[in-house]
């Protein structure tokens, strides 16, 4: 008899817990999407015995936890080309590629403003919170992504959030309708946003007293140090770091002193902190301020928070995938992630199960290009400047003197259109020419029209899937270069870069976690576009307006998610 009520209470508490919402159907109180930045797939496994147990005692791990209580979807590829941090995010929200949202590159040639343009720059929306700077909001996105979604489901009344280090991780996660999205300033060691969130010119009142607290400029002089034992260096392929960069003046080797090569805190030295894992626990802790002073997961409609952990891929630059300071960052960020998930477990009523956080990266990255020319690796470098060199010559060649090139955004390059009708040659035979001149330069595995691509005449491959799905009509170039496996395009010779539509690049870890998931190991190959999907199901809103991706069907627990 006891017992029985027992269940019965037990049962009740956790209707309560799950049912919170008066209308509708049973969701998640709080959705919170993690990217990070350049985490490759297999940094999962790699590191996996350096990372916490998934639970100890009370206490959930970070990787592990996901990866044994959630569901890790170990082949998880992003479809579209470049494998860049503004493409990589835009998909993860909206579920539509570059070829319909409009983010075809971190940067690009725009053919109307005859500049270079910026993925999120808005010079209507001045930034705030800080001095001069390009403005910033989320115009150039085509699509909606979730957020957007459940805001027009809600009336408004669901919270959106977005905060990263760099503003296009945020800024395109979260979408056109946000309460608010905060990136990291260097200039002012704080976190900033624009007036396209923040109508009035001020930042909200808690994250002026939370930038006053000056963690990056309390870091100055504070020492980055392997926190791991040696031994577990020996599965490391470039371990001395011979190929290394020096990013910031942080040295290429342990142990890194965040100074920025300053005598006292400054700008440099908050490039050099956001360099280090220590950002990611700032960037964290941030993020748990946010969702303590926004009340997030305590409104009548689920809330939406988007956070993207930058450092990995600015050390990931540096030193590569193979080095003690990917490994050290990777085995500090699982900690952090482990805080944050055990606050998110007190903070939110009914902790976890009532919500659903998800963690995947924006791309992946090469081994350093040098390294593996040295080693016998299939791979090295080609030069992008010296690229556009001989295409130059080659069309100057074939229809005399003039500026051809007028553009060059990772992958494409942008011809002189005014010059050519001027001129009169057709574009085709001038894209044919500059592809031709680009596929005899080492290092370079194809070159593809503007002509073919939007004819359709590309090989049956998944090359050319990438390049066609990374292609905007109104925003890619006239040439489509892809690189050979293990190449990039890069002139230094020291750290790697990624951008490529190959496995290293490609490949990033994809976990869902909480309300509504089915815990398991799934083996199918998924795309990144199908995140959104599957949130936009969770959350019972409309899948965003571009949406390509399919729900992770698999990831589903069917109990929880019938309406009640
Ligand atoms: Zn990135």
């Amino acid at each position: 008899m006891r017992l029985r009520w027992i269940a019965v209470v037990a049962w009740a508490l956790v209707a309560c817990a799950n049912a919170w919402s008066a209308e509708g159907p049973a969701r998640p109180r709080l959705t919170v999407v993690i990217s990070i930045d350049q985490f490759r797939a297999d940094y999962l496994t790699r590191f996996e015995d350096l990372y916490l147990p998934a639970r100890s005692g009370k206490r959930v791990g970070g990787f592990r936890y996901l990866m044994e209580r959630g569901a890790w979807f170990v082949d998880a590829h992003h479809d579209h080309l470049p494998l860049a941090t503004g493409p990589g995010h835009s998909v993860l929200l909206t579920g539509a590629y570059p070829y319909k949202s409009g983010i075809v590159s971190n940067d690009w040639y725009d053919r109307e403003a005859k500049r270079e343009v910026y993925c999120v720059q808005d010079d209507r929306y001045p930034l705030v919170g800080t001095e001069g700077g390009e403005g910033i909001s989320p115009a150039r996105l085509l699509v909606t992504t979730v957020g957007d979604e459940l805001k027009m489901a809600t009336g408004n009344r669901a919270k959106v959030f977005g905060i990263a280090l760099k503003d296009r991780a945020a800024v395109l996660m979260a979408g056109h309708l946000a309460d608010g999205v905060f990136w990291f300033d260097d200039k002012t060691g704080g976190w900033v946003s624009s007036r396209y969130w923040q109508r009035n010119g001020t930042l909200p009142e808690w994250l002026v007293r939370w930038n006053e607290r000056h963690i990056p400029q309390n870091a100055f002089g504070k020492t980055w140090d392997l926190s791991v034992d040696t031994k577990a260096l020996r599965r490391l392929w470039t371990p001395g770091n011979e190929y290394a960069g020096d990013p910031s003046h942080l040295g290429v080797h342990f142990p890194h002193v965040i100074t920025g090569g300053l005598a006292t805190a400054g700008p440099a030295a908050n490039r050099a902190f956001a360099t280090t894992p220590f950002a990611n626990e700032y960037t964290l802790q941030s993020a748990l301020q946010l969702i303590r002073e926004e009340r997030l997961g305590h409104h009548e409609a689920p809330d939406l928070l988007v956070i993207n952990l930058s450092s990995n891929d600015y050390i990931g630059h540096a030193y590569g995938p193979d080095s003690p300071e990917v490994l050290d960052t990777s085995v500090r960020t699982d900690k952090y992630l482990a805080d944050f998930l055990n606050s998110l477990q007190d903070l939110v009523p009914g902790g976890l199960a009532n919500v659903d956080v998800v963690v995947t990266a924006d791309h992946g990255v090469a081994p350093i290009g040098a390294a593996a020319e040295d080693a016998g690796l299939p791979g090295g470098r080609w030069d992008p400047n010296r690229a556009m060199e001989v295409v130059q010559e080659a069309l100057a060649k074939a229809f005399g003197p003039g500026k051809w090139v007028v553009g060059y955004g990772e992958p494409c390059l942008y011809l002189n259109w005014e010059l050519l009708d001027h001129a009169g040659i057709s574009r085709d035979r001038a894209e044919r020419v500059a592809a031709e001149a680009l596929e005899r330069i080492p290092g370079i595995y194809a070159a593809y029209t503007r002509s073919d691509i939007l004819a359709g005449r590309l090989p049956r491959t998944d090359i050319a899937r990438h390049v066609t799905l990374g292609f905007h009509p109104a925003r890619s170039g006239d040439v489509v270069i892809v690189s050979l496996p293990g190449y990039m395009a890069s002139s230094r010779k020291t750290g790697t870069t990624h951008g490529e539509p190959y496995a290293y690049d490609t490949h990033v870890p994809l976990l869902l976690a909480g309300f509504g998931i089915k815990p398991g190991v799934y083996t199918e190959r998924v795309s990144t576009a199908d995140i959104a999907p599957t949130l936009a199901w969770l959350l019972r809103v409309q899948e965003p307006s571009g949406c390509d991706g399919h729900i992770l069907t698999p990831a589903l627990a069917t109990e929880p998610l019938r309406p009640r």
